[in-house]
């Protein structure tokens, strides 16, 4: 495995791989490494002929700074993680090596509806910052196949727009959510859940299955349900919602087409995102 700090050694050395028909796959990370991580790593190497792993914790798309200064960082366990699943190259950039302006801000994406729901609506600024980051990545590696988590569902459909709006052709593979043993989606802010919050975590997971089993019934009731479970167990609420998989357009009731349930809410000072498609 090779690491590399700088943008430029890191092109200049994939450009000489595609040479010798390197097929690169790119998993971006924040790190703090877990399984749901090292799965899309894994997935990566096995269909690609290099792997690019890339560990930048990104100032731009936090919006709430404290939530930046907490993010944990585990970056000896990962590096030896990186290595153990077979990745090729690990890209550790500095802040200034990836802003070398600085960190403004800029609000450039048009991402119109996508930004105005959800995480967009929650955490304003969120997703201009994950594009600035992502197109600045995307640029330097340049990758066959980009590989992204379903956990961040409308993360991704905001990384697929941006690929389009960039005329990038790299392939967008959504990878399905790893999750602990008891249902609770792996995520790195995990660690920074109190022992008894931990224990009441997955109850996001047992809100979505409510909504997967009982919404083509009685969809008010089963988000009530849902809700109810969550605030029971002290969850402070962001949106329990049902949209369309491929639009995000939120969803009242059932409908012919595949629908998402989409839940953020937070536990102590830690919030927690999770998804699962409604049919299968
Ligand atoms: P992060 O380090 O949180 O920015 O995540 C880096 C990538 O890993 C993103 O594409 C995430 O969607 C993905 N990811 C995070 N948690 C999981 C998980 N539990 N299962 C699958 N992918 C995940």
């Amino acid at each position: 495995m090779i690491l590399f700090k700088e943008a430029d050694a890191l092109t200049k050395n994939l450009q000489i791989a595609k040479r010798h028909a390197g097929l690169v796959g790119f998993v971006p990370t924040m790190g703090a490494l877990h399984d749901g991580h090292l799965a899309l790593i894994r997935e990566s190497v096995s269909n690609c002929t290099v792997t690019v792993v890339s560990i930048f914790v990104n100032p731009t798309q936090f919006n709430d700074p404290s939530d930046f200064e907490k993010y944990p960082s585990t970056t000896e366990a990962d590096i030896r993680a990186v290595i153990a699943n077979g990745a090729d190259i690990l890209f550790l950039p500095s802040v200034k090596e990836i802003y070398p302006l600085g960190l403004k801000h800029t609000y450039a994406y048009n991402l119109g509806y996508l930004e105005t729901i959800l995480e967009g609506k929650y955490r304003p600024g969120h997703f201009q910052g994950v594009c600035q980051v992502m197109e600045k990545l995307l640029r330097i590696v340049q990758p066959f196949r980009l590989y992204m988590g379903q956990k961040d569902y409308q993360q991704c459909m905001v990384i697929k727009k941006l690929l389009d709006q960039l005329s990038m052709d790299s392939e967008l593979i959504i990878y399905p959510t790893v999750r602990e043993a008891d249902g609770l989606a792996m995520s790195s802010r995990n660690l920074r859940l109190e022992i008894q919050d931990r224990k009441k975590a997955n109850t996001i997971f047992h809100a979505l299955l409510n909504l997967k089993n009982e919404w083509s019934k009685d969809p008010s009731r089963a988000k009530e349900d849902s809700v109810s479970m969550l605030e029971k167990n002290g969850f402070r609420i962001d949106y329990v919602e049902v949209a369309d998989s491929q639009t995000l357009k939120l969803s009242e009731r059932p409908d012919a087409g595949t629908q998402i349930a989409l839940v953020a809410a937070s536990l102590g000072n830690v919030r927690l995102i999770d998804n699962m498609v409604l049919t299968d």
